[in-house]
Order: structure tokens, then C-alpha cells, then sequence
């Protein structure tokens, strides 16, 4: 299935800014929830008056946020609860598909009722790709911050890792989680799943004033991506982003290049993270729609396009240098016979 038309209309950049205002947008649910989560205890308690200073401060700063809609705080904020693992959203629950996949692992059954929660999901996955990596992933906001410090370092010349790895060692990262996940009885894929890790640690944080080891984890990926590899978690070792690519495999929602406007200036390789090749056409089922290709690209080449494959390699853009003298060259030759 093929269609010519751009999704979207030029200014493109809207949505590269639509894509950091959601991740932060999610990033804050996930230090929200916990913080109105404690507040929930310490109101289902009525144990304002042995509260600690520290606690009674978080209390003095819920209580006012939530009472303008709600006079039940012990039982209406349960409305929204969780982590972008596993959630609640008024009654409906949603988890990530990975957790889906760990569970029936672990609990070598198939739990119809579990697995309807990730449909969504899986649905969005299949229709758009990897996109939850790109636009919501708690850990994807710190690693592309991490990523301009790996830039400035890189500018100053000071030590960043270029090593290329295999793409596929994530299926197999993904494939013994879920192996180990069987054997054991347990989600074990959870223990390296950066946005699981994430969601945990920040609730550890603000619940129990402590971090657990998957903090020490997290940090060990935060320097793998500044020594190792550009993104080298995401890239070569997530479960999770191993599980999205092969469900958006044949995603219907994918960027295309218009060869027609391309200039060859390579902006768009230079910028995505994931040392994908815009420029010869090869997406493939690791681009996770994430638009900062589309972002840079300054004749808007890039677009969003409706198509289950990629566009076979085009050759040059037709606005390059490269082009450029190949027709010219092509006309002295059909001139000169
Ligand atoms: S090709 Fe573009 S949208 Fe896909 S991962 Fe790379 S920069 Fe992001
Ligand atoms: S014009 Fe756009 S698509 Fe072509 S190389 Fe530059 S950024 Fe990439």
C-alpha cells in the first residue's frame, strides 16, 4: 500500500517540539504520581499530625493541588496510577507490551485478561513503528539530553565512543529476557528495561528517599552512550526496542525522501541518533518515526508517508552536486553522439 502525499504540510519542525513536550509531559506523570501517591497514604491515614517535617511539607503542597477536585483523595486519585510499565487510566489498564511478554514467560500461561492491556499498545506499534521509544519512553528524555552532552564533548574534543555494534544483539538481549524470565518465574526482563527502570527508580526516590540498583544500571547505559556508542543502549541492547521494531517491521505510517528536493547535504544521517540512513533511503524497522530527521532536513525532503516498505535506494538527490553533474555529463555525452 503506497501513497505520494505528505501526511503532514512544511513548517516539520512543530513536531520534533510536539515530541519533547510529550516526553516531558510523561516524564513529569512519573514524578507526580508517586509524590500524589504518598499524599494518598499519609490522607487514607489521617496521620497529618506524626508526619515528619519533610512529609508534612509534600502534604501542605498536594493537599490544596488536588482538593479542587476531589474531597476523597484516599479513594478518587486512584484514577491515575502507575508507570509507563503497567498504568491505570480511569478503570482502563495499559502495559507495555514487553511487560505482557515477561509476564506470560514467567507465569508460562497465556492471561488473556493481561495481554487485552497491551493492545493498544501493540495496535499504535503495528500501525506506526517504534514510536513509544521515540515520543513517550521516560528514559529517552535523559538519553537525548545525554546525547547534546556527548555533542559538546565531541566539540571540545574531549573522548566519545563510536563503536558499531550489531543491530540484532537486542533481539537476542530480548529473546534470553524472556528465556531467563521463564526459567526463573520472574519478569527479569524488567531489571534491564531502561523505562521500566526509570519509572521504579523515581518512585524509590520520592517514596522511600533511596534509589535501587537499577539507578546504578541506568547510570552504567547513561555512560555506555557517552564512551561506548551513540545510543548504544537503545541501538544494541533494549529489550523493549527489540519487541517495538519487529511489531513496526511493516508499519504503515513511515518516512519517505523525496529525491526530487533532496540536496545530498547528509543533515539528516548526521542527526539521527539510531545511525540510520535517510540519505540512501534505508529506515528500516529501527526508525522509530521520531522526526528530527524531518526536523533538519532543509528542503523538506523528509515526509511521513503511508507505505508498509521502504522506497528502494533512489540514488542522489536531484538538487546535489553529485546529481548534478551526472546529468550534466549524461547531456555533453548525448550532445557529443
Ligand atoms: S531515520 Fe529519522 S525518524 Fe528514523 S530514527 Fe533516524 S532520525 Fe529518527
Ligand atoms: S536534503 Fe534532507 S533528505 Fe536530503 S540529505 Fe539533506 S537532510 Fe537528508
Amino acid at each position: 500500500m503506497t501513497s505520494k502525499k505528505p501526511l503532514l504540510p512544511p513548517p516539520r519542525t512543530f513536531l520534533n517540539r510536539l515530541r519533547w513536550m510529550v516526553l516531558c509531559v510523561v516524564f513529569s506523570m512519573l514524578v507526580l504520581l508517586p509524590v500524589v501517591g504518598v499524599y494518598q497514604n499519609y490522607a487514607a491515614a489521617h496521620a497529618y499530625d506524626f508526619l515528619a517535617p519533610s512529609e508534612k511539607l509534600l502534604y501542605d503542597i498536594v493537599e490544596p493541588a488536588t482538593a479542587w477536585f476531589t474531597n476523597d483523595p484516599a479513594t478518587d486519585l486512584d484514577a491515575i496510577k502507575g508507570t509507563t510499565w503497567s498504568a491505570n487510566f480511569f478503570g482502563y489498564k495499559i502495559s507495555d507490551p514487553l511487560a505482557v511478554a515477561g509476564q506470560i514467560a514467567a507465569g508460562k500461561e497465556l492471561y488473556w485478561p493481561f495481554l487485552f492491556t497491551a493492545l493498544i499498545p501493540i495496535i499504535v506499534s503495528l500501525l506506526i513503528g517504534r514510536i513509544f521509544c521515540g515520543w513517550i519512553c521516560p528514559a529517552t528524555l535523559i538519553y537525548e539530553l545525554n546525547d547534546k552532552l556527548r555533542s559538546w564533548m565531541a566539540r571540545y574534543q574531549l573522548p566519545v565512543g563510536e563503536l558499531k555494534l550489531n543491530l540484532r544483539l537486542k533481539y537476542w538481549v530480548l529473546l534470553v529476557g524472556v528465556i531467563l524470565s521463564f526459567i526463573t518465574g520472574s519478569v527479569l526482563v524488567a531489571a534491564f528495561y531502561p523505562p521500566a527502570i526509570v519509572g521504579r527508580e523515581l518512585y524509590y526516590v520520592i517514596a522511600f528517599s533511596g534509589f535501587g540498583v537499577g539507578a546504578v544500571f541506568f547510570l552504567l547505559t547513561l555512560l555506555g552512550d557517552l564512551f561506548v556508542a551513540k545510543r548504544s543502549f537503545c541501538r544494541y541492547l533494549c529489550p523493549g526496542g527489540a519487541l517495538y521494531s519487529l511489531l513496526g517491521r511493516y508499519r504503515l505510517v513511515r518516512i519517505k525522501r523525496n529525491v526530487e528536493t533532496c540536496n545530498d547535504c547528509k543533515k539528516c544521517n548526521q542527526v539521527c541518533q539510531f545511525g540510520l540512513d535517510p540519505l540512501r533511503d534505508d529506515f528500516g524497522q529501527e526508525c522509530n518515526n521520531y522526526s528530527t530527521c524531518i526536523a533538519v532536513c532543509p528542503s523538506d525532503a523528509l515526509q511521513f508517508t503511508l507505505n508498509t516498505h521502504d522506497t528502494p535506494y533512489q540514488r542522489p538527490g536531484h538538487r546535489g552536486r553529485q546529481y548534478r553533474q551526472h546529468k550534466s555529463s549524461t547531456e555533453k555525452k548525448r550532445q557529443a553522439a
